[in-house]
């Protein structure tokens, strides 16, 4: 029980990207309540029904409490044992890749730091690889391709400083719901135009005022219409490009190559070219113009190029690091961007440096004091386990995530888990995940550890514990640091605290010459006491006094020379077609009250009232051609296996379209898991896989 006359404590949402503040009191009976922290920068106050509802969810109903050996409860120092013994001899018998680490947007930024840590520089293997991979992996490819390193130039500010903001493959009202309400509320006052690119008519893009519902996978020849367009209406910042870039008149060639005329691009987007003219002309005619892209753009199997075709249009026009304009990546997780920093994608290496440079290499190797550090990237997700089901990954540590549901192709990622040699699994509850352990940890959840996120704006803001964790639940950086000493690498894990390890964090991102680097965090290398007073800041934050808000207002970007990269990209076909056998393009996503595979949310009923079962959205031309009346259960099929879910007739899905919500699994209802059907193909830049596209086949149960 907390003590009633004890103040709120100041946190942060752990859903989506957000990053909103939030303010828990625990009453005398333990209960929870939350409320928006009105001084946070991100949410000024205001949370969304998922963020509301957090008080509800740190019960222990589900909870882990000890740790299981083949399971059965077991003590942490046998199970700690055992996973140390295990990955020791494993690497002794077959080497570092013979082992791995698949990690989580939900980690704090300190877990990841120490897993990261101990897989790079100690194990010497890239092999950790992160559920962002799902989520960002093709911002971070194409932000390195364009600026040099992997950056979002803006804030949430230039949401509300600019007249035009073009949402594309984003249903923010719902996946984002309080940035979006920051801008509704400055469209009231202001008049900003809101243009939505996605195939669904989603919630998003009811309110704005032009949707272009394009077909899947289009995004490249739209913006390439868009660059094309822009050169000939002379609206081309040729100082600008002149001053601060490379590569444009390549990347022009290309975009008129793609897209010589409106109607050309209507007509392989499948719009209507007057409403390709009227936004073609919006965004030739509107200098503050946000560009914001999340999963739409991303989870395909061209989501490196849509981005940098994107970012194109922003060079080309100078409309970066000023008010009001820019590109924007919005980050599914709440720490999404906090795992990319420390290096928590397998081909990064730590705090922005990475493989490709043998200084960086050096650099971190000697920062650590590293005996084994990798010298190369290590295996992407998908690639990560189909490497376990080939028998090649003989022991794989999973903490935090499900990757047994929200995986593509999740049947076979489920058979690799079965036929893996040796599983771990630290995570807060029982997921279908934690079946296939051979060593359970029990993890300490949000409200019960101390550590950082960083949000989709580059703030970083602190979780901070309100709650002792119940049984004998610890915090993932402990667990981690607790096995790293077993296996012989004590001295360099002796943390005290989530404190000590987010100062090495910030250490190490300050080069030692002074040599000028985007993430710098030195500034941040703070003593206990500050570390727990932290305040929301954006980085870089190289000097105490001075945390950067907006980047690139310079025209100068961390490239070796300075000038940011235009990408030559070409509209090309997603991995797979429809065809006769699968005729249907699926599409997944999120459902405004539901978070991932609903570990979390799937257990508050407030939650659930809006949708109680999974419904796959069908359009009406569609449901008659395969006799399904509204509510009848469908069997969807696709070349990697089949899930069920009751046909809900809409207008929001075009024919030929379907959608079904990615939070369902064997948990919570009859195997209507997104991931069992969903497509393993990725990009092949980014290796984000593709699960905004499957083709499917869809009748009636
Ligand atoms: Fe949490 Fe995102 Fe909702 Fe904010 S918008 S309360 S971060 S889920």
């Amino acid at each position: 029980p907390g003590d009633p006359t004890a103040a709120a404590v100041r946190t942060t949402c752990p859903y989506c990207g957000v990053g909103c503040g939030v303010m828990a009191d625990v009453a005398a009976d333990g209960s929870v309540s939350v409320r928006g922290d009105p001084d946070h920068p991100a949410n000024f106050g205001k949370l969304c029904s998922k963020g509301s509802a957090l008080g509800e969810t740190t019960g222990l109903d589900g909870r882990m409490l000890y740790p299981e050996i083949a399971g059965r409860q077991a003590c942490w120092d046998d199970a700690l044992d055992l996973v140390a013994k295990r990955f020791t001899d494993t690497i002794a018998a077959h080497g570092p890749d013979s082992v791995a680490f698949y990690v989580s947007g939900q980690l704090l930024t300190e877990d990841y730091y120490v897993a990261n840590k101990l897989m790079k520089g100690f194990i010497g293997s890239g092999n950790i690889d992160t559920n962002s991979r799902l989520c960002m992996a093709s911002s971070v490819a194409g932000h390195r391709r364009a600026f040099g390193e992997d950056v979002v130039p803006g804030t949430y500010e230039d949401f509300e400083e600019a007249d035009l903001v073009v949402l594309t493959g984003s249903n923010t009202a719902w996946c984002h719901p309080i940035l979006y309400q920051r801008l509704l509320a400055a469209r009231r006052t202001r008049g900003t135009k809101i243009i939505v690119i996605d195939p669904r008519r989603t919630a998003t893009a009811q309110e704005c005022d032009l949707h272009l519902a394009i077909d899947p996978g289009t995004d490249v020849l739209l913006f390439n219409g868009v660059l094309a367009h822009l050169a000939r209406s002379n609206v081309i910042d040729q100082n600008y490009v002149g001053a601060a870039t490379s590569g444009f008149a390549e990347a022009l060639s290309a975009a008129l190559a793609d897209a010589p005329s409106s109607a050309s691009v209507a007509t392989g987007c499948g719009l209507a070219e007057a409403d390709v003219q009227l936004f073609f002309q919006l965004f030739a005619g509107t200098e503050r113009t946000v560009t914001v892209y999340s999963q739409g753009v991303n989870q395909s199997s061209r989501g490196t190029d849509k981005v940098n075709a994107i970012v194109n249009c922003h060079l080309a026009t100078g409309r970066i690091g000023r008010p009001g304009m820019g590109p924007f990546s919005v980050t599914g997780q709440p720490n999404a961007m906090g795992g990319r920093e420390v290096g928590g994608l397998a081909n990064q290496l730590a705090a922005h440096m990475g493989f490709e440079s043998p200084e960086d290499i050096d650099r971190v190797a000697r920062f650590w004091r590293a005996p084994n550090i990798a010298s190369r990237p290590g295996l992407k997700a998908v690639d990560l386990f189909r490497a376990v089901g080939e028998g090649r990954i003989k022991a794989l540590w999973v903490m935090g995530t499900n990757p047994a549901v929200s995986m593509p192709d999740a049947g076979r990622v489920r058979a690799a888990l079965k036929s893996c040699e040796f599983v771990v699994v630290s995570d807060i509850t029982r997921t279908d995940t934690t079946r296939y352990a051979d060593v359970y940890l029990p993890a300490a959840g949000w409200g019960e550890k101390d550590g950082t996120v960083t949000n989709s704006e580059r703030r970083i803001s602190r979780q901070r514990a309100f709650l002792p964790p119940p049984g004998e639940a610890r915090p993932d950086w402990r667990i981690v640091c607790d096995v790293a000493r077993r296996m012989g690498f004590g001295d360099a894990f002796a943390y005290d605290g989530p404190a000590a390890i987010f100062r090495e964090h910030a250490a190490l991102s300050t080069y030692e010459n002074g040599g000028r680097r985007v993430f710098d965090i030195g500034a941040m290398a703070m003593d206990e006491a500050a570390y727990d007073a932290m305040p929301p800041r954006h980085w870089p934050v190289a000097e105490e006094s001075v945390s950067h808000h907006r980047l690139f207002a310079d025209g100068r970007f961390p490239t070796p020379d300075g000038r940011a990269r235009f990408v030559a990209v070409r509209q090309d076909r997603l991995a797979r077609t429809v065809d006769a056998t699968f005729p249907i393009a699926l599409n997944t996503g999120r459902l405004r009250d539901q978070w991932h595979t609903m570990t979390r949310t799937g257990r508050v009923p407030r939650l659930a009232a809006n949708t109680p079962e999974a419904m796959i959205d069908i359009s009406a031309a569609d449901a008659g051609a395969y006799g399904l009346a509204d509510g009848d259960l469908a069997r969807v099929t696709s070349a990697q296996g089949t899930a069920r879910a009751k046909a809900r007739i809409t207008d929001t899905v075009r024919p030929g379209q379907a959608f079904l919500p990615m939070h369902w699994s064997g948990s919570f209802a009859t195997n209507a898991a997104a991931g069992s059907i969903s497509t393993p193909d990725v990009d092949p830049i980014s290796g984000q896989p593709e699960l905004k596209h499957t083709p499917v086949h869809i009748a009636r149960e």
